[in-house]
This record gives structure tokens, C-alpha cells and sequence, in this order.
């Protein structure tokens, strides 16, 4: 495996198992079907609780089950999974970044107890309604409300691009509290059996077609009290909780990039035209060198990260950067990989188009390309230029 700067050497015993461990679970239970799954648009539900029984849902966490391992444990990880595909670390994210993350950080002490163990174990399915039909790029402008009543709160609305939400038990859903001055954002826990959820599958991606992607319909759904997350208020609830998930993206993205490279590394030395292995042209080595080079640098920029995030000096423009460049950078070297591979690289039979196919919705989920362009610009000149 690609890691030309050594900076696996550095690894300790438990960031190798968890890699070594990863590593294995995509070989065996991953690449076998994976091809056949993208191509149906289909997710491999039966892998959800071996996920969990391996520990591969939020391990960075503490207590409830989660081991607090290291954040270079967990950035391996996502690199390994997406390896694999971007849909198997889609799952881990969501469940892991976006629905424990926030019960973890927010939730009361009952939430904790009840979701946190059977998500980590990946006996319930969560998912993370934030984008909404006319709001997704500007979370902020969500239309979906809520209203106090009985106890509780009646919720109203829609949202839309929600991975997992079909096959989800709970959903973690944001929205503005009208019953409080100043309409907060206010997260609640949905169970998606209540009266008046509706989860309908979207069925029409060309990208990540291994995942379970779908809507959630909130038509006056009643949530009881005690299933608002009491810890957090504003948008700073659903945006923490993308910085985690990014900085799962930062690492699994060059997992996904360094897959097809290896792809590619193969097929040049098999591969034999005009006498020889198409690997001796100069035109195949200066596109190999080059790929080799710009994930090594994704890597590197991966590693830092971690470290700022374990000393708890990790911000969220840190984590802009390293999103948007190293998904850029695996969108773009995915695309070298498949046409190195000629014909069969338009296939299933390889990975380097299903992993380029997904890059299209890496490079827009959690923050475009171009959103995170605008968080670098604001933080390097002062001026927000969103509006
Ligand atoms: C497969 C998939 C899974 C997803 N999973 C989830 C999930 O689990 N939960 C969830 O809440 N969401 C999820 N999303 C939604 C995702 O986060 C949004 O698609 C994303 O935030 C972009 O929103 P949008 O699609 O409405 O595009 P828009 O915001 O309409 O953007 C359209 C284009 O305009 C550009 N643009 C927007 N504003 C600006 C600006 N100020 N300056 C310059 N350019 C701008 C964008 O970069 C983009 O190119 C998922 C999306 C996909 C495709």
C-alpha cells in the first residue's frame, strides 16, 4: 500500500490492529460484491452489525461502549473503509460523527444510555437530517419547525438527502424552536416509527450507489421532552457535528484515491501493449509519480490533523482545508486511475470509476468544494463572502 514517507512506521499497536483490521474486513467482506452493489444501488445492510461488533462506529468516543481510541486510530479507519467504497464510510460517518457525536456531546444521560450502545453496536441505525428541499448549502435558512405541545414538541417539515434515512430507527433532526424567543436551532431524536415520519428512498444517484440515500417527511410528528437534545441551542449543534464527520472525509478520501492508485500501479505492470507492459511508457510512470505524490501530500495533511485534533487544537477552517483539498485531490487522481485502466476501466470489475463516481458526492456532501473555499477566504482575509 502506498505510504511513501513512512508515516505508518509511526503507528502504535493499536492504530495498526484497528488499520489491520479494517484492511481485512474490506477485503473479505467488501470487495467481493461491492461492484455488484454499486451497480444495483444497493447497500450491503448485513455488514451494518459486523460494523459495530468490530468497533467501527465513533471508537473515539468515550465511555457507553466506545473505546476512546486515537484520532489517527480513526482517521485510518475512514481511509481504510473508503478504500473499500465511500458508502461503507458514509455508514461510519453518519453513525459514528453525526448521530453518536451529537447524543454524546448533547444528549441527556437517558439518550446516552439508551442510543449510545446499541449505535455503537450497530443494533439501531441512525441518521442526520440537516439539508432540506430549498436549504443546503445555508443550513441556517431550514424551514423545519417545531412547536411546543403536550410535553413535548410537534415537528414540521422535510429534509432531504439523508443517508441512511430510509433504513434509520432514529433520525437526529434540526430544527428552528418556535416557542422560544429567537427561533434556535434545537436538535431533536426521532424515532422513525413515530406517527407522521415518512422516509422515502431516493433512488436516481450516478454517485455513491452503494449508500441508502432518502428524504425525511415530518407531518406534525410529536416528540416528547425528553427527546430534545438538552446540551446545545444554535447552529453550533449541527455544525460540530460536521467538522467531526469532515475530518472523517479528510482521512477517507485518500483512501478511496490510494484504492485506485493501487488499481492503476497493478494494471500498468500487467497490462501489455506494443511488446511490453504499458508500465514502461514514460506517459504511464509521470501519471503514477504524480498521483503517488499529491496523496502522499493528502496524507501528510491527514496525519496533521489528527494531531491537532487529539491536542484539542483542531479548528473548523483546519478541517475546510484538509476536506476540500484532499476530496478535490481524490476526485481528480481517481479520474487518472480510470483511464490508465482503458476500457476495462469503465467498469465495475475495477475500482477506480465507482470510487471517481463517488467523489461527486464527497466533493458536495458536508460543505461544497466552494463552501469550503469560502470558510478559507473568510478566515485568511476577515470578510465573509457568502451572501
Ligand atoms: C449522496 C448524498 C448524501 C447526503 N447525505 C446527507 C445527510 O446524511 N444529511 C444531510 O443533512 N445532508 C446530506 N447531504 C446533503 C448535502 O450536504 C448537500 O447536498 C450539500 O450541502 C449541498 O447542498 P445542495 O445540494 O442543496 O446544493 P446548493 O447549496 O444548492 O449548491 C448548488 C451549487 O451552488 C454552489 N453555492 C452555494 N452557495 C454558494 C455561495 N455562497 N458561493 C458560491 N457558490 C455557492 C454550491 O457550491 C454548488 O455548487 C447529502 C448529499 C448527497 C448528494
Amino acid at each position: 500500500m502506498l505510504d511513501f514517507v513512512q508515516l505508518e512506521a509511526d503507528l502504535d499497536q493499536e492504530e495498526r490492529l484497528i488499520r489491520d483490521t479494517t484492511r481485512e474486513f474490506v477485503d473479505e467482506h467488501v470487495r467481493p460484491a461491492i461492484g455488484d452493489h454499486f451497480e444495483a444501488g444497493t447497500f450491503p445492510t448485513e455488514l451494518v452489525p459486523k460494523m459495530g461488533d468490530l468497533g467501527f462506529y465513533a471508537p473515539n468516543l468515550e465511555g457507553y461502549g466506545s473505546p476512546n481510541v486515537s484520532e489517527t486510530a480513526y482517521g485510518l479507519l475512514m481511509q481504510e473503509l473508503e478504500a473499500g467504497d465511500s458508502g461503507l464510510r458514509s455508514m461510519a460517518s453518519v453513525q459514528g460523527a453525526l448521530v453518536m457525536y451529537p447524543i454524546h456531546a448533547y444528549g441527556s444521560e437517558e439518550q446516552k444510555t439508551e442510543w449510545l450502545p446499541k449505535l455503537g453496536e450497530g443494533e439501531a441505525v441512525g441518521c442526520f437530517g440537516l439539508t432540506e428541499p430549498e436549504h443546503g448549502s445555508n443550513p441556517s435558512g431550514m424551514e423545519t419547525y417545531a412547536t411546543e405541545h403536550d410535553d413535548g414538541y410537534v415537528l414540521t417539515g422535510s429534509k432531504t438527502w439523508i443517508t441512511n434515512s430510509p433504513i434509520a430507527d432514529v433520525a437526529v433532526v434540526w430544527a428552528r424552536d418556535r416557542s422560544t424567543e429567537g427561533e434556535p436551532v434545537r436538535g431533536f431524536l426521532v424515532e422513525t416509527d413515530r406517527d407522521g415520519v415518512t422516509t422515502n428512498k431516493i433512488t436516481e444517484k450516478l454517485s455513491l450507489r452503494a449508500s441508502i440515500t432518502g428524504e425525511i417527511g415530518l407531518n406534525d410528528v410529536y416528540v416528547p421532552e425528553e427527546n430534545v437534545l438538552p446540551g446545545v441551542s444554535g447552529m453550533k449543534g449541527p455544525l460540530s457535528c460536521l467538522t467531526q464527520a469532515r475530518y472523517g472525509i479528510a482521512w477517507g478520501a485518500v483512501g478511496a484515491a490510494r484504492d485506485a492508485f493501487e488499481e492503476a500501479r497493478q494494471y500498468a505492470q500487467d497490462r501489455e501493449q506494443f511488446g511490453g507492459p504499458i508500465g514502461r511508457f514514460q506517459l504511464q510512470q509521470e501519471k503514477l509519480a504524480e498521483m503517488a505524490t499529491q496523496i502522499t501530500l493528502a496524507q501528510l495533511l491527514a496525519y496533521r490533523l489528527a494531531e491537532l485534533k487529539e491536542r484539542d487544537d483542531m479548528q473548523p477552517q483546519h478541517v475546510s482545508m484538509a476536506k476540500r483539498n484532499n476530496v478535490r485531490m481524490a476526485r481528480e487522481q481517481t479520474k487518472v486511475a480510470r483511464e490508465m485502466l482503458g476500457g476495462n476501466g469503465i467498469t465495475t470489475d475495477y475500482s477506480p470509476m465507482r470510487h471517481m463516481a463517488n467523489m461527486e458526492t464527497v466533493y458536495t456532501y458536508e460543505g461544497t468544494h466552494d463552501i469550503h473555499t469560502l470558510v478559507l477566504g473568510e478566515e485568511l482575509t476577515g470578510i465573509p463572502a457568502y451572501h
